[in-house]
């Protein structure tokens, strides 16, 4: 999957990702998309359309990087739900989900 830090991003592909992790950041505020945490402690978002193939985990990282209130909220909501904390070692790992947080796994 591709993510922001890859290094021979176009600029085109650049600013399709800055518009896709835009996107993201509003769905979580107005609660159009969630955040959901899996049992390993690592993240996925349920409901991000067109997300210009940017990886749930690479979109957590990118704005966890900025600090997003939008993304700490969501974060703080879903482990409130789930009773599961956000590991930083389980996203390290790569723990990742396809579909929303249903499934898990590391390929
Ligand atoms: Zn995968």
């Amino acid at each position: 999957m591709p993510c922001t830090t890859q290094r021979d991003l176009t600029p085109t592909a650049k600013q399709a990702q800055a518009a896709a992790l835009a996107r993201l950041e509003k769905g979580l505020g107005l609660g159009a998309i969630r955040a959901v945490v899996g049992s390993s402690g690592s993240i996925a978002f349920a409901g991000w359309q067109d997300n210009s193939g940017i990886s749930d985990l690479c979109a957590y990282k990118a704005l966890a990087a900025t600090n997003s209130p939008e993304l700490r909220r969501a974060v703080a909501r879903a482990e409130a739900i789930s009773g599961y904390k956000v590991k930083t070692q389980a996203i390290a790992a790569g723990h990742h989900s396809h579909d929303g947080g249903k499934t898990w796994g590391t390929h």
